[in-house]
């Protein structure tokens, strides 16, 4: 059984970000994901891009990891238009009367994750367990313990902060 500070389930967006923003901290980092591909640098079945806002973009930089992401491909975007259907009226946002070098970026999310998970599998603090699904989680005296299927032998963790990534509340042991 392996213990950590902090327990990350799930690699997307959100948790992959989390680990970067833990690299180099003296805190003891897991983070588990589920897709077997992701381990091997194959991030394209999604297929997609994402729209970034400004904002993240900037969170990224100062994680050290957007320079990787331009590196890889992002299209600033100068423009935005909001609009109704048929209604009349419409909102345009213009990047130079934001004063900001675009409004952010489109990037594909391959391009995101490829970048973020660079920068946490050389993390020496960061523990990538993939591919591995969290089965259960149970609250003890001592801490939280985090059960995960592996394709081998199951393990168990119990570690005394996890993240859940789909809500982002972090939740620490009693
Ligand atoms: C069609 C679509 C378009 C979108 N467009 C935009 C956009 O343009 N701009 C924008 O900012 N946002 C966009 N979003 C939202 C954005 O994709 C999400 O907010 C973001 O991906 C959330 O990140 P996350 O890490 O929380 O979740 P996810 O990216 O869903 O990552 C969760 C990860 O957890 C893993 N996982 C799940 N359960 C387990 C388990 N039990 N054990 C181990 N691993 C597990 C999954 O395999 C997955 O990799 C869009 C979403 C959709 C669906």
């Amino acid at each position: 059984m392996s213990t950590f500070d902090v327990l990350i389930v799930g690699g997307g967006m959100v948790g992959a970000t989390l680990a970067c923003a833990l690299r180099n901290s003296s805190l003891k980092v897991g983070i588990i994901e589920q897709q077997p591909a992701w381990l091997d640098g194959e991030f394209t079945a999604d297929g997609r891009a994402s729209a970034i806002a400004w904002g993240t973009s900037q969170i990224w930089r100062q994680l050290g990891v957007w320079p990787a992401m331009e590196s890889l491909g992002v299209t600033p975007m100068m423009g935005i238009q909001v609009s109704d259907r048929e209604f009349p009226l419409q909102v345009r946002l213009r990047a130079e009367e934001a004063g900001t070098a675009s409004l952010g970026y489109v990037v594909e999310n391959a391009v995101t994750q490829r970048a973020l998970w660079q920068a946490i599998q050389t993390a020496a603090n960061v523990e990538v367990v993939c591919p591995a699904t969290v089965t259960g989680l149970s609250a003890g005296a001592d801490g939280w313990r985090v059960t995960v299927a592996t394709p081998g032998e199951p393990r168990s963790w119990r570690p005394i902060c996890w993240w859940e990534p789909m809500v982002g509340i972090p939740r620490y042991a009693p």
